[in-house]
């Protein structure tokens, strides 16, 4: 007997009938002895549904109340879930984030879990029951009600399994696996049976929205067994690993992520000066603007080009506060892009082979795609291109590092 973290995403409680596939699913785990806690997210497109409601009334709602809104969604499936339990039998009880007390900082809309209080979980799976947990929320120390950012349920599920030292979290999606890449991109995409936690992470920061950053990072931390499974087919899915295996084996690339949520903001006519770089920085960090990739030209007489990329819904903001800075960083002026996306191959066998990069350029350079921006790490290559190109510079890759599934040969 084990205990057992599930949690079902959008798709997977997205219809009635979907939310009692999924009771029947739990139940089966129940009668085979398991102690079982469910997180589950809202049915899927009501938090963009709850997101368009709050934009009709102002563009940029506040934030207490958009976290106020948004995080009703999950109350209605958790409750929905529990029902389906009870229909079957099984005795089960729901709890929103505040009731079972996830402690979050106060960061409305990507609020971090600080502590989780496992006593009513845990008194309610001593009485055999199944407990329901709404995804994606908490509470503030003030009482506020939070919520962990776009994708936030993968987090409370692993938190909550970490909170419980649970056996194993199983994350059930649309999808039964991690892929190499998106397979709604490249149809060729596989499988993969395993994955390092390391590798997981990096994709998962560079775009793969299959599990939320913060999850992964629990994951890690806390060592938490983590794996990706469908909620419609079964199968074994993709356990995300402590382990790397032996490094000469592993294969170059573990996967490819991509992202096209970022902008290029261009600072032109930089003072080629000590402190230049700081000066503009400076400012676009002290407005909580998150910077991705940096690309400094070396100058050519005494000034220079300054380039990097922000998330789109920031690029605006930044460009005005450079605009404003100018005169004073001795700039001529401000440009910003957002039709550029950044594609990112990822692998810890990256370390013990070398020419990975210039591969990748080869490749890009081999369908005429022009790389804007490079940036690397030790498990990392990413480059920042025209987002036009971006599925061909997916597909490309993936062909290019061995990942398309092997065509069956004929007979
Ligand atoms: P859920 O609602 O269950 O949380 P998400 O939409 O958040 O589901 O995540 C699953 C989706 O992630 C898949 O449908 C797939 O399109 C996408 N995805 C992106 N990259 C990958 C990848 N490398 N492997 C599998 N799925 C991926
Ligand atoms: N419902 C939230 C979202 O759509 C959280 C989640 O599904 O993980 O982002
Ligand atoms: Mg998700």
């Amino acid at each position: 007997m084990a205990l057992i973290v599930q949690k079902f995403g959008g798709t997977s409680v997205g219809t009635v009938e979907r939310i009692q596939a999924v009771a029947d699913k739990v139940l089966g785990f129940r009668r085979a002895g398991h102690d079982m806690v469910v997180v589950v997210s809202a049915m899927s497109g009501e938090t963009n549904r709850l997101i368009g409601l709050a934009r009709q009334i102002e563009e940029d709602p506040d934030a207490r109340e958009l976290d106020a809104l948004v995080s009703t969604g999950e109350q209605v499936s958790m409750a929905l879930l529990a029902m389906a339990l009870h229909a079957r039998g099984c005795d089960a009880r729901s709890y929103n984030g505040s009731q079972v007390r996830i402690l979050t900082d106060s960061a409305f809309t990507k609020a971090r879990i600080r502590e989780i209080d496992d006593v009513r979980i845990r008194a309610d799976l001593a009485q055999g029951r199944v407990v329901v947990v709404a995804g994606f929320q908490g509470v503030d120390e003030a009482g506020n009600v939070t919520t962990l950012g776009r994708g936030g349920s993968d987090t409370t599920a692993v938190a909550v399994a970490a909170a419980l030292k649970a056996d194993e979290c199983q994350i059930y999606t649309d999808v039964d696996g991690v892929y190499t890449t998106d397979p709604r991109v490249v149809p060729e995409a596989r499988r993969l049976d395993r994955i390092t936690f390391e590798e997981m992470l990096e994709l998962a920061s560079q775009g793969s929205k299959v599990l939320q950053i913060r999850s992964v990072e629990f994951a890690g931390k806390y060592k938490v067994p983590l794996r990706v499974l469908s909620s419609f087919v079964d199968g074994p899915g993709t356990l995300i690993t402590m382990e790397e295996g032996n490094p000469m084996e592993a294969p170059t690339i573990a996967g490819i992520a991509f992202n096209r949520d970022e902008a290029k903001v261009t600072v032109r006519g930089v003072r080629d000066t000590p402190g230049s770089a700081y000066q503009i920085l400076g400012p676009v960090g002290e407005a909580n603007i998150e910077v991705d990739v940096i690309v400094q030209n070396v100058a050519e007489g005494q000034s220079t080009d300054f380039t990097f990329t922000v998330h789109r819904n920031d690029a605006k903001r930044a460009a005005a506060i450079l605009q404003e800075l100018l005169p004073s960083i001795g700039a001529r002026e401000v440009v910003t892009d957002a039709k550029v996306a950044k594609v990112s191959i990822v692998g810890v066998g990256m370390r013990s082979h070398a020419g990975v990069a210039s591969r990748m350029f080869k490749a890009l350079s081999d369908v005429q795609i022009n790389i804007q921006m490079i940036t690397t790490s030790e498990i990392k290559v990413s480059v920042v291109i025209d987002e036009k190109y971006l599925e061909l510079a997916v597909r490309a890759l993936h062909s290019e590092f061995g990942l398309d599934t092997p065509v069956a040969e004929e007979a």
